[in-house]
């Protein structure tokens, strides 16, 4: 059989999604280190990150809204990603006027130091960055699936290459942005990270910008991401949005509601890389590595990194089981993804078993917890973008996208609280069970991951059946 390349504008929103999450995640790993080095306290930095994170992946239903009944996938990632590069800026600004006002060695914040305008504008950056990130990220998720056939099944791998792209991006942007850290004594010294972060954003865009009209078509060869063409009525007035969904439509889009919320369960997990596996990497993880003590940050990088090596073991693997008719559906792959979350937990979770508070485990422990997991992303993630390109009604594909990045929102969220119950010597409890170790902390999360796997897979050929046409 001979082998189908992928089309070029695959590798245009490639390049453009790998420079936004370049500046998105390298303005995300200082972020909270520059609140904390001149304005704000460890639980307000901590709730503002909380805050933020969740927004960013909310306004993505408006956005999704927007495109696909005014502006088109085109014209609404070009408005999101300067949205964005003016958000960049204006942290920028912020940090170019940010005073030293940290008293050490108390930690406290000088309250004769007039900070004001610099949290106003910061402000104000992630205002126009979560507005733009709505605007953004569905529409450009969505164009991937448009450049197929709508039952492709090279779908799953043009997703898979495109989500390495975001983590190229991903483990780059806080290299970069990384070099130009601050402190409590040079916090201004964070203007340079957003600096660069703007930068990538607006390179994002005029790479877009200028190739859009040259590679952006279906399989047709006609242009995809343009407005909707107008409905109007006899009397030229814009008629009724759209014609009723049939009872098809209405199963596909049911199926990626109920996906939608067992994903919850995966970010939630997923995202205590952030949290909690930053506190144990910090506290209980011997980070020696020849003598070099790695610092704990750079294992937030460890699962981009994973994607970027493992993506193209596991579209070779989609493909192959494809080419002998094995491969499962994405509804199944949704739930392998979340086992192997559970199996991450697990094996953490049997690390840390014997370990007595203030001990340190070897890096082990967190590396294999970090490349499991990754296993599960690709197996989820990227497969649901192309599960949800698969199941929308045309008219309707960048706001389901946007409902799909709602369940981030409500992770992001959801993973906060979670992370409140990292031990901390006292003994806490969810639903009616008691949390005193780290190892019952883990184990919160095999189960939760665990179950939500099994009932998944469960109803699987129930799903498989709406999904049909
Ligand atoms: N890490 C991916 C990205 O930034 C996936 C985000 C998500 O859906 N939670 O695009």
């Amino acid at each position: 059989m001979k082998k189908q390349g992928h089309p070029k504008g695959l590798y245009l929103l490639f390049v453009t999604e790998m420079a936004e999450r370049f500046s998105y995640y390298g303005m995300r790993a200082v972020f909270t280190l520059y609140m904390i080095a001149a304005l704000f306290t460890k639980d307000a930095a901590s709730e503002i990150y909380g805050y933020y994170t969740g927004l960013v992946y909310l306004t993505p239903l408006l956005g999704g809204y927007i495109a696909d009944r005014y502006w088109g996938n085109r014209r609404s990632i070009v408005a999101g990603g300067l949205l964005m590069a003016l958000g960049q800026f204006l942290m920028f600004l912020s940090a170019c006027f940010v005073q030293p006002a940290i008293h050490e060695p108390e930690g406290m914040i000088d309250p004769a130091i007039d900070n004001q305008l610099t949290v106003i504008l910061m402000m104000g950056g992630l205002f126009f960055l979560i507005l733009g990130n709505g605007f953004f990220k569905p529409n450009i998720s969505t164009m991937v699936g448009s450049l197929y056939k709508p039952d492709d099944r090279r779908k799953d791998t043009a997703f898979t290459i495109f989500y390495m792209g975001i983590n190229i991006g991903a483990t780059l942007g806080p290299l970069v942005c990384g070099i130009f850290e601050g402190d409590y004594l040079n916090p201004t010294r964070f203007k340079w990270a957003f600096l660069c972060a703007c930068i990538m954003m607006l390179l994002s865009i005029i790479v877009f910008y200028l190739l859009q009209n040259k590679y952006l078509v279906d399989f047709k060869g006609e242009a995809i991401g343009l407005p909707p063409t107008p409905n109007t009525d006899p009397d030229g007035m814009p008629a009724k949005p759209q014609e009723p969904l049939t009872r098809k439509e209405k199963q596909h889009i049911a199926v990626i509601f109920i996906v939608a919320l067992f994903v919850i369960f995966f970010w939630a997990a997923y995202e205590q890389a952030g949290v909690s596996l930053t506190y144990f990497a910090d506290q209980q993880t011997d980070r020696h590595i020849f003598g070099w003590e790695m610092p704990t940050s750079y294992f937030q990088s460890f699962p981009a990194i994973f994607v970027v090596l493992l993506a193209p073991v596991m579209s070779f693997i989609w493909e192959t089981l494809g080419r002998f008719g094995k491969e499962p559906s994405s509804t199944m792959k949704q739930a392998i993804g979340l086992a192997f979350l559970s199996l991450g937990y697990l094996f953490i979770a049997y690390g840390v078993k014997e370990v007595e508070p203030g001990m340190k485990v070897s890096m082990i422990w967190l590396t294999g917890l970090y490349f499991i997991h990754t296993l599960g992303e690709l197996s989820l993630s990227p497969i649901g973008l192309s599960l949800v390109s698969k199941l929308s009604p045309k008219h309707l594909a960048s706001l389901m996208m946007g409902i799909w990045f709602m369940s981030t929102a409500i992770s992001n969220m959801l993973a906060g609280r979670l992370a409140t119950l990292y031990p901390d010597g006292t003994t806490k409890t969810l639903l009616g069970f008691e949390i005193s170790s780290l190892y019952d902390f883990f184990m919160v999360f095999v189960i939760m991951s665990g179950i939500a796997a099994i009932c998944l897979a469960a109803i699987t050929p129930i799903l498989k059946q709406m999904s049909k046409d």
